[in-house]
């Protein structure tokens, strides 16, 4: 055995290998180790290996998924290595054959299709780059809903593209494992190298030609050989995990670079789009506009923010059919009705081209389709196109539907293994094959009361296990009686155990036999109805899953369009201009935050004039103010109704949008280990050496993490550069009072702030944005608000008087005045509280009384007390 399980492994090195015995899959040698401290578990030893004891550990077959899921989300890879036999099979060869075993599956990342593995409403993409002489793509499949697509995309595009699809696995070629190494792991995805073969372009056309039974892939649009070669790549890859079993992909789309939005990972990150800062979903845009009610939905949701849509036709098409549905609140109501019963249709039908699907995942078909017929009827007449285009796609699978519901019963088990999922009357041979089963039951209950009757014994029972079969039990007292009385039926003793002992008859085990029969044969046909649904459902496939889509499409529709309705957003004009104008805009995240709160979010305007001017506003205003607020929410505007949602607005005008670009000054990296002004400045230089004149730029604080002056000119050429050179839409944050004299110098910079007023020394915040610079920026005041101690906070002020006079006077007296302020001065008497320090010394001096003291007493208590000093 441990040779079988060293040849095997020997193929799998760089897997954890789960080798099946019996009812647990075995981890041996430095698996077992890892796997025991990775899950927890107990490591024990079995056998020995080179005279060294081997390490083992196990888990239960039937609740592997769980094991697996954290040795996934751990790292590792899977190996799982199946009996390919029955083990009686292996014993008939003689008795110290080893049961045939071979790994069925490589469990990785992106490869995963369990239901209790994957996360419902996220996509799980597996990706794969390649480089061809000077052109180089990145092909990304969901295995589990069978999407599959591609996109040139040159190394400097690979970052932002993995962050937008969050893709879990990326398959490099293994000459590129060492350049791409970081990159891959910043994205957060696991990277697997696969040797130069897996890439080869010409021999990439011919798999997927033979996958998609086509035969040119011009079929499906003109392919280059790096698009090729990525593709190719990732059907090699599923080849090898699948072990050939290829899961239901849907034929390769090519996406246009220009197609979507362009949003780095930075600004992903930024924006909080599908993410929170803190890593979780909650506190994310989709967290809080999420109200898709099926898993499809709730993907689909996903992919439009993560790539919101540059094609104006496409924008305008979705935003049509959102109007339409808020309009009609009662049909999108009952839209989503039916919609909540329909289940997630993408993900059965892979697990059933895998193989790894069962009848719980017919009946989840059968139940969507069903559901997709009656919405489709909800969707006739004058609708709008997109919507119609949907309901096309819904229709034609009333005979299936009819089919799988006259052979499946209402809710059938997860496995086909253990039968009993097949309707009664739909197979007449599998009717009569249980109906003996069962008879034969009923006839063994009659049998045991027979032998009541004729034995006497009221406490004899016929019973079943695995070992015996059926036979009859009773006490040990009883059993003489049994063998010794006259009796018509012979009872044949069987085995004695400490308090029964068991018999069979003749007829009992004649009756056995029959219902076994017809219970294996009720099983075997099951079977092979199950293998037929099977086939049938997945010779409609390419239907089914378009469908499927149109579900999602229809959810996602009437999910923007309830969110329109009931949270007050309007419809945005997308068109070709260079417009940015936001009436009552409101941030989707703090606006949800603050209701729970009871606050009102106060709306605020963004007009950056349009025309040929560079536009760009430049905000200041005290922290705390909402600056950062005012910032994000009108890049999320741009970006949800550029995704085809109505948008927080009371009205907005947008020119489409080609790039998004978010920055914040400082933030902290220190996971990566460059130092934040490092990563502040790499990611500036990345926005202006990118942006073009239709992206929209937001950048706040920037230079916030060097040295006044230094930071200050930075920010100053930056924002110079944005208006000279890329011309950009822009916002930008700053807290550099000085950088509001730029807004005189260059036209197409404005001035704006957001307001506070000043209360009784303190400053209360309006979250208003006005026109105009702020006066000045209050940060004492927020200091104070924040509970830095009085004393500080009046020091502040001092040297605060005392910097801004010097600035009044010239700067070259700002150095004799930093002098003139030492910086451990004491802070005025007026607030420095009077804090009474008790000494040891104070304490033994005032519990003295020197008019009850001897000289010799107050002597010694003298140098007592020079003792504490
Ligand atoms: P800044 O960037 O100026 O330091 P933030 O944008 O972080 O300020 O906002 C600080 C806090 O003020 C936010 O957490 C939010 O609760 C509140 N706030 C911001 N904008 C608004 C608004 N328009 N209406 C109401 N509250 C707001």
């Amino acid at each position: 055995m441990m040779a079988q399980f060293l040849e095997i492994k020997g193929r799998y090195p760089d897997a954890l290998l789960f080798y099946r015995m019996g009812d647990f899959y075995e981890m041996f040698f430095d698996d077992a180790e890892a796997a025991a401290s990775a899950l927890d578990i107990a490591l024990t030893k079995r056998g020995q290996h080179l005279g060294q004891d081997i390490p083992m550990c196990g888990v239960p077959v039937h609740s592997a998924e769980g094991y697996l899921l954290t040795l996934i989300r751990k790292g590792f890879r899977v190996a799982i290595a199946e009996q390919m036999e029955d083990p009686a099979e292996a014993k008939k060869r003689g008795s110290k054959s080893v049961v045939a075993r071979d790994v069925v599956r490589l469990v990785t990342p992106g490869t995963l299709t369990e239901e209790s593995l994957l996360e419902a409403r996220r996509h799980n993409f597996l990706a794969a780059w390649a480089e061809v002489r000077d052109t180089a793509a990145l092909a990304w499949v969901d295995i589990s809903t069978g999407e599959f697509r591609v996109i040139p995309c040159p190394i400097s595009r690979l970052s932002p593209e993995l962050a937008r699809l969050g893709a879990r696995e990326v398959v490099v070629s293994e000459t590129k494992e060492a350049d791409l190494a970081g990159l891959v792991s910043d994205s957060g995805a696991a990277m697997t190298p696969l040797s130069r073969g897996s890439f080869d372009s010409t021999g990439a056309e011919k798999r997927l030609c033979e996958l998609f039974d086509v035969a040119t892939l011009d079929a499906f649009g003109s392919f280059d050989r790096a698009e090729a070669s990525a593709m190719g790549a990732i059907v090699d890859y599923l080849d090898l995990t699948q072990r050939g079993k290829l899961p239901l992909l849907r034929p390769p789309v090519k996406e246009m670079p220009g197609g979507s939005v362009q949003i780095d990972a930075a600004t992903r990150r930024n924006l909080e789009i599908t993410q929170s800062l803190s890593g979780g979903r909650d506190g994310s845009l989709i967290a809080a506009i999420d109200r898709t009610v099926t898993a499809g939905g709730a993907r689909l949701l996903e992919r439009r923010l993560s790539a919101p849509s540059r094609d104006l036709a496409e924008i305008r098409a979705r935003l049509e059919a959102v109007r339409f549905l808020a309009g009609e609140a009662r049909l999108a109501e009952a839209l989503r009705a039916d919609l909540r019963k329909a289940p997630d249709i993408d993900r059965a039908l892979s697990r059933l081209a895998l193989d790894r699907g069962g009848p719980r995942d017919l009946a989840a078909i059968r139940a969507g389709l069903a559901e997709a017929g009656s919405i489709a009827r909800r969707l006739d007449g004058d609708i709008p196109a997109r919507l119609a285009g949907a309901a096309k796609d819904l229709v034609g699978f009333g005979d299936l539907v009819a089919y799988l519901d006259a052979a499946l019963v209402a809710e059938p088990p997860l496995l086909a293994r253990d039968g009993g999922f097949i309707a009664a009357g739909h197979n007449p041979e599998l009717d009569e094959a249980r109906q003996l089963r069962d008879e034969g039951r009923g006839v063994i209950a009659r049998m045991q009361a027979d032998y009541i009757t004729e034995t006497g014994i009221q406490s004899l029972k016929i019973k079943h296990n695995n070992v015996l079969g059926y036979f009859i039990e009773t006490t040990a007292t009883h059993a003489e009686k049994m063998l010794s009385a006259p009796l018509n039926e012979t009872f044949i003793h069987r085995q004695t155990t400490a308090n029964q002992v068991r018999f069979t008859t003749v007829p009992l085990s004649e009756m056995e036999t029959r219902i076994l029969n017809a219970g294996n044969l009720a099983l075997e046909i099951e079977k092979r109805l199950y293998d037929g649904l099977k086939a049938m459902v997945l010779d409609t496939s390419v239907l089914i899953s378009q469908a499927a889509r149109a579900l999602s499409e229809i959810d996602l529709t009437a999910a923007f369009a309830d969110i329109a309705r009931g949270e007050d957003w309007c419809e945005p004009t997308v068109d070709d201009s260079r417009a940015f104008e936001i009436e009552g805009g409101r941030h989707p995240v703090v606006e949800r935050a603050l209701k729970r709160t009871g606050e009102p979010f106060i709306a605020n305007d963004c007009l950056l004039t349009s025309g040929e001017t560079p536009a760009i506003w430049l905000l200041t205003g005290p922290n705390m103010a909402g600056k950062s607020t005012f910032l994000r929410q009108n890049a999320l505007l741009a970006l949800l109704a550029q995704a085809g949602s109505f948008v927080p607005a009371r009205r907005a005008h947008i020119g489409l949008v080609s790039q998004l670009f978010s920055r914040v000054g400082a933030a902290d990296d220190l996971a990566r280990g460059r130092s934040t002004f490092m990563v502040e400045m790499v990611e500036t230089a990345a926005i202006l050496n990118q942006a073009d004149d239709r992206a929209l730029v937001i950048l706040d604080e920037i230079g916030r993490g060097t040295a006044t002056y230094d930071g200050l000119s930075i920010a100053w050429a930056t924002l110079e550069h944005l208006h000279d050179v890329n011309r950009t839409r822009a916002l930008f944050a700053t807290h550099y009072h000085e950088m509001t004299a730029l807004a005189h110098k260059l036209d197409g910079v404005e001035n704006a702030t957001v307001a506070v007023k000043e209360w009784e020394g303190e400053v209360i915040f309006l979250h208003e944005v006005r026109k105009g610079a702020a006066d000045r920026s209050y940060g004492v005041q927020v200091a104070r608000l924040a509970g830095l101690p009085t004393a500080v906070v009046e020091r502040a002020k001092i040297v605060l008087d005392a910097l801004e006079k010097g600035e009044r006077e010239g700067g070259t007296r700002k150095h004799t005045l930093i002098d003139d302020l030492p910086l451990f001065s004491a802070a005025p008497a007026a607030t420095a509280r009077p804090v009474k320090q008790e000494s040891q010394l104070e304490d033994r001096l005032s519990a003295l009384h020197p008019d009850e003291m001897t000289p010799l007493e107050a002597l010694a208590a003298l140098y007592e007390l020079k003792a504490l000093t």
